[in-house]
């Protein structure tokens, strides 16, 4: 298990409480056409042919789990999440050093990126495992301004090759713990998983993704979130 043959272990940390966005459901468990937005990623995750299992960091006090074991045929464990991120990713990793060997390539897809195509998925496991690890991202398109502490401008920063760190990312398991724990040790939050090996020296390979991958963070994103789910089966 875990080698390109065999499929991917895919981490999806599931462990925020949505705070940017509000409410009583965590954003997770919102319906999204037609299921909770976390079943919508997990199902698309576990329908793609490269992906062998998933491992769902969860909040410790989740009550709306569905206790699952498997997504279309493929093994689903769950573990406890962190404080943020980067700690429920190492957590999710953690759980998966038993099954599979460090060497082996993994995954790690937000929950709160239900939109995320197959096609994507299968050139970032095509392009990165020969790069050494990479990450799905976004060439930027607006222009980037830096703000003093007034919210004035105090400089246009050149967009020119900056982009948007998207998921999925993929890399080593044994790399990835011990980037994380690195940067764990160092006190500094990795807000992705590429920031954390970026500081070991690595030069992850920028895969770029489509824009329709969005995030879910606010009200707005899930409208758009049904949205692109809807076009996306129209066009299947
Ligand atoms: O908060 P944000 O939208 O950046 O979270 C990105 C992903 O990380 C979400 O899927 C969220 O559930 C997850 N997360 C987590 N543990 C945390 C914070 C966020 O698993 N403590």
């Amino acid at each position: 298990m875990g080698t390109t043959d065999a499929g991917l272990w895919c981490v999806v940390p599931a462990a925020g409480r949505g705070s940017r966005f509000g409410g009583e459901v965590p954003k997770q468990y919102l319906p999204l056409h037609g299921k909770p937005l976390l079943l919508q990623t997990l199902d698309r995750l576990a329908a793609h042919p490269q992906i062998a299992g998933l491992m769902v960091p969860l909040a410790a006090d989740d009550r709306l789990w569905p206790g699952i074991s498997t997504c279309a045929g493929k093994p689903v464990a769950t573990t406890t999440g962190g404080a943020n991120r980067s700690d429920s990713v190492l957590a999710g990793l953690r759980a998966l050093r038993g099954k599979i060997r460090d060497g082996a390539f993994v995954l790690v897809h937000d929950a709160a990126r239900p939109c995320v195509l197959e096609q994507d998925i299968a050139w970032l496991i095509e392009l990165g495992i020969p790069a050494g690890g990479a990450l799905l991202a976004a060439p930027l398109r607006d222009t980037l301004k830096r703000a003093d502490g007034s919210n004035r401008v105090d400089v246009t920063e050149p967009r020119q090759g900056r982009w948007r760190a998207l998921t999925p990312q993929l890399f080593r398991l044994g790399d990835l713990v011990s980037a994380l724990e690195s940067a764990q040790a160092a006190g500094i939050e990795a807000t992705d998983e590429s920031m954390a090996m970026e500081r070991m020296g690595h030069r992850p390979l920028l895969v770029e993704g489509a824009e329709s991958n969005i995030k879910v963070t606010t009200p707005a994103d899930l409208a758009l979130a049904e949205f692109i789910l809807a076009r996306q089966q129209a066009c299947a």
